[in-house]
């Protein structure tokens, strides 16, 4: 091993982040190297690539597919709790409610990963309060006590935690290909890039430094050997303070097809997140890639509203978006909330935007979380994938970190011959002692502050 141990997080996305806070926290060094860090200001850019400003977040597993989306979704529910309990953090209990017109049949792979799954009853169903389009002849669905992310504080608080361990937040290496970092004196790199992060493994293979050397079973081949797929979002962000009701609750509405649609003729959903500095109603699925700069995949079915930008630009998002959320939210909030009114007489509140979530183009796996070992200029390194969460990275963040964790633990240290930090033997890592230690943390923190 070369001399500074420190471990390299590549990417400040949410993915980046949470991972850098738990291999720090448990004693490792880190430093956190990001092109961007998020900003969630309402004149910030928000490019669609960068896909951790476009979560509200939800803590629910959407438009991802693995074997591990369960024990993941777990594993952050119990993060999720020790944050939600400290006021300030951004994470809130709230209630969710996920509803079709459909009939459904099937159980949710993740409903035993979150508290309180129960389908709703016909009666239940009925009630004003539970999400209901005006003109649907029946619904189907469930609830659960979902935790839930301001994002825009969240993601803050999570920086200030980072800092407040020690954590480093460098630009990124170079010109940020993978060769510039590996050049550096790392032993150790997760690659949590987010959209780019096939491109970026390979844009080491022009390097002639760069060997690939799987060679022992627990490494993978450093190229991906699945294609990137992005699912492209389309959202309302409404500048309206405060939540919908007197409880906030968020909802996933899916209409029957004839009302609104993806390209392969399937109902699609809305959906609507009340944060408390604004609402984000969604939304879209379409699957396809950029090409040349150019959106090349599905399109919208059906009609779209044109809105303008705060950039002077405009941006057409599917009209149901707007019309199914407000025929819905007219419903719940007993007709005292016309969005539809709301927006017509004031037109700059709405900010219209586009986010893609990435994923691997697999129906087993979409997200990789393995290892690949080189050797670059004769030094053997690791990399360690983090990437491709879909309309989840939120949901999974502390799962997938956990899982990091213990790669790093296990393989790489092995490998290396190298130990745990001090104080951590390697059966001690279990995510509920790691978890202990993030609620000792911010317990310490909050007795600082107070
Ligand atoms: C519309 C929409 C709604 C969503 N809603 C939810 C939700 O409700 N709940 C939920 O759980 N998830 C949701 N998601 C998904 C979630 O936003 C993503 O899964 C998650 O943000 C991915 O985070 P990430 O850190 O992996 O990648 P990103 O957020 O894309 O971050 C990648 C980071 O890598 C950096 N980077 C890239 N290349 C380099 C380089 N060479 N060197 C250094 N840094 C580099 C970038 O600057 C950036 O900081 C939603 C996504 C979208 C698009």
């Amino acid at each position: 091993m070369n001399s500074d141990r420190s471990i390299a997080i590549l990417g400040g996305g949410i993915s980046g982040v949470t991972t850098a806070i738990l291999l720090q926290m448990i004693g490792y060094r880190t430093v956190l190297y990001t092109c961007a860090e998020p900003s969630y200001e309402p004149d910030a850019a928000r490019p669609s690539e960068f896909a951790t400003l476009h979560a509200a977040a939800s803590v629910l597993p959407h438009s991802v597919s693995s074997p591990n989306v369960a024990r993941w979704t777990g594993i952050s529910r119990e993060f999720f709790r020790v944050l939600a309990a400290r006021a300030g953090c951004g994470v809130r209990g709230q209630v969710h409610y996920e509803i079709f017109e459909d009939p459904v049949l099937a159980m949710p792979a993740y409903a035993e990963s979150v508290d309180n799954f129960r389908f709703l009853t016909a009666e239940e169903l009925s009630d004003t309060r539970v999400p209901r389009r005006s003109g649907a002849r029946e619904t189907h669905g469930w609830k659960f006590d979902a935790f839930f992310c301001e994002a825009p504080v969240y993601v803050r608080y999570l920086y200030l935690l980072y800092a407040e361990i020690g954590g480093r937040v460098l630009g990124p290496a170079g010109n940020g290909g993978l060769s510039d970092y590996l050049a550096l004196d790392h032993d150790i790199y997760v690659n949590c890039t987010g959209v780019g992060a096939h491109a970026f493994l390979r844009s080491a293979t022009n390097d002639a430094r760069c060997v690939d050397a799987p060679s022992e079973p627990d490494f993978e081949p450093l190229i991906d050997p699945v294609p990137p797929k992005l699912i492209r979002g389309h959202y309302l962000r409404i500048d309206t303070k405060g939540v919908v009701g007197e409880q906030p609750f968020s909802y996933n509405y899916k209409p029957l097809a004839e009302i609104y649609r993806n390209a392969a003729g399937a109902p699609a959903d809305v959906y609507c997140y009340p944060r408390s500095d604004a609402w984000i109603l969604g939304g879209s699925r379409q699957e396809g890639r950029i090409d040349g700069g150019r959106w090349v995949g599905d399109q919208t079915v059906g009609e779209e509203i044109e809105f303008r930008r705060r950039d002077g630009g405009s941006l057409a998002v599917p009209s149901a978006i707007l019309r199914l959320n407000a025929d819905i939210l007219l419903r719940v909030s007993n007709g005292r909330l016309d969005l539809e009114r709301m927006v017509r007489d004031d037109p700059v509140i709405v900010s219209p935007a586009i986010g893609y979530r990435f994923v691997r183009d697999s129906e087993s796996d979409s997200v990789r979380t393995g290892c690949s070992r080189v050797e670059f200029g004769g030094a053997r390194k690791y990399i360690l994938n983090n990437y491709g969460h879909g309309g989840s990275g939120f949901t999974l963040s502390w799962g997938c970190a956990f899982d990091v964790l213990q790669m790093v633990g296990t393989v790489v240290d092995r490998s290396a011959r190298a130990v745990m930090p001090r104080g951590w033997a390697r059966s001690d890592v279990r995510y509920d002692t790691v978890r202990q230690a993030l609620a000792n943390l911010i317990a310490r923190l909050v007795s600082r502050e107070a």
